[in-house]
Order: structure tokens, then C-alpha cells, then sequence
């Protein structure tokens, strides 16, 4: 599994696959041993990378990840069989924002797909989330660009980085969640419900 583990890296490295940072992952295997998450759903699945650590990280762990990405769904798919994963790691082909969920309540929610739709996966799966589960959120930080907009050349870029930093005022001002920003990484989010008593 080493190996193999390596070997996306490498991948991700020559293919330009946005992988999770090494920091980040490793902060949510150790939260998902500490509070003994079972179920959990990954909204960007890229190669399976981050999905199959997360498996990994506890026996009784079984993941939801979703991709919309033909040839990354593929290459998740064959990781998560090399790995000995296929009963934990369940992966979907399609767009987050179309998928159907019925009746699951996840542990943990990881949002690390389209940065510009953070706020509608956010609002979408809230829903989905148990009543003591978090929602994690990655790449607050989108590679050192937030927070220095006036040094980014291309609009396109810039309009991500807009779109993160409102999510991130979406965060700080919502009235259900209340998030820490921890910043290891490429910034991570997590987002829990505030008790109502
Ligand atoms: N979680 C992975 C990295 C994901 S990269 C890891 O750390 O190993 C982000 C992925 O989200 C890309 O592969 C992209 O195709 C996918 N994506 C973006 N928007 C999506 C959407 N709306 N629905 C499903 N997948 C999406
Ligand atoms: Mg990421």
C-alpha cells in the first residue's frame, strides 16, 4: 500500500493532479481516530488519493466519493482496487451538485472539489451531516493566492480566489456552523453545528 501511495504522489506531481497537501491529510486521519468517524463523504475524488487514506485510517471506515472527471474517476477506481479498498471506498461518477443521497448521515464531509462552488456543496450536504459530524473544507488558501489578489495577472483566477475568500465570510458569519480555520497545509476549514439548547 506504501507503494502505491507513492506512486500517486508521483502521479499527481507529473499529471498536475491537486492531491492534498501531506499536513493536511495526516490532521484528518488523526481527527478521524480521535472521534471514531465511520462514514464519510468526499466531494472530489481526483485519483483517490486523499479517499484511500482516509480509509486507511481506521478499520471501521467506509467512504462516499464522488467525481465528475471521466479519467480521474478511472484512475480512483484502480487506485482504490490496488489498494485493497473496493468495500470501504464507494466511488461515484457524476457531478456532486446532481447526485441523489437518501437517507445517510456522514461523520465527516470533505469538501475539495470546484473551488468556486464551496458554498453550494456546503449548502447541499449539510443535510448529510450527523449531528456531531464536521464538515472539513480544503485549499482555504489556494496556494498562497488568497488574500493577495492584486498580485494575480489572470481574472479567471481571481474570481476563484473571490468566490474562496466569500466562503470563507460565508463561514465566519453563519448562523448554524461555527468553523476553525486551521491553518496547515493549503488552509483547512472545519465546520461543526452549533448546539441549540
Ligand atoms: N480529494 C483529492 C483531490 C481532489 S481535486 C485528493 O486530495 O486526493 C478536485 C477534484 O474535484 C477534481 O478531480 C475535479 O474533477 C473534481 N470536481 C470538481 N468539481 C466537481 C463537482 N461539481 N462534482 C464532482 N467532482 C468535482
Ligand atoms: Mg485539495
Amino acid at each position: 500500500m506504501k507503494q502505491y501511495i507513492l506512486e500517486m504522489e508521483q502521479y499527481a506531481k507529473e499529471k498536475n493532479v491537486p492531491i492534498i497537501e501531506k499536513d493536511s491529510i495526516a490532521y484528518i486521519m488523526k481527527y478521524i481516530k480521535a472521534n471514531n468517524v465511520k462514514n464519510i463523504l468526499e466531494i472530489g475524488s481526483a485519483i483517490g488519493y486523499s479517499a484511500i487514506l482516509m480509509a486507511s485510517a481506521s478499520k471501521e471506515v467506509k467512504v462516499t466519493t464522488i467525481e465528475r472527471d471521466e479519467l480521474r474517476y478511472m484512475e480512483c477506481l484502480k487506485n482504490v482496487k490496488k489498494c485493497g479498498f473496493d468495500k470501504e471506498v464507494n466511488v461515484v461518477f457524476q457531478d456532486a451538485l446532481e447526485v441523489n443521497l437518501k437517507g445517510v448521515a456522514y461523520d465527516l464531509i470533505f469538501i475539495d472539489a470546484a473551488k468556486g462552488q464551496y458554498k453550494k456543496f456546503f449548502e447541499k450536504f449539510k443535510y448529510f451531516l450527523s449531528p456531531t459530524g464536521v464538515i472539513i473544507t480544503d485549499n482555504l488558501k489556494f496556494h498562497g493566492y488568497v488574500g493577495k489578489k492584486d498580485t494575480i495577472d489572470s481574472k479567471n483566477l481571481r474570481g476563484i480566489v473571490d468566490k474562496i475568500e466569500s466562503y470563507v465570510e460565508f463561514l465566519k458569519n453563519n448562523d448554524e456552523f461555527t468553523t476553525e480555520f486551521i491553518d496547515i497545509g493549503d488552509g483547512l476549514s472545519v465546520s461543526r453545528r452549533k448546539n441549540e439548547n
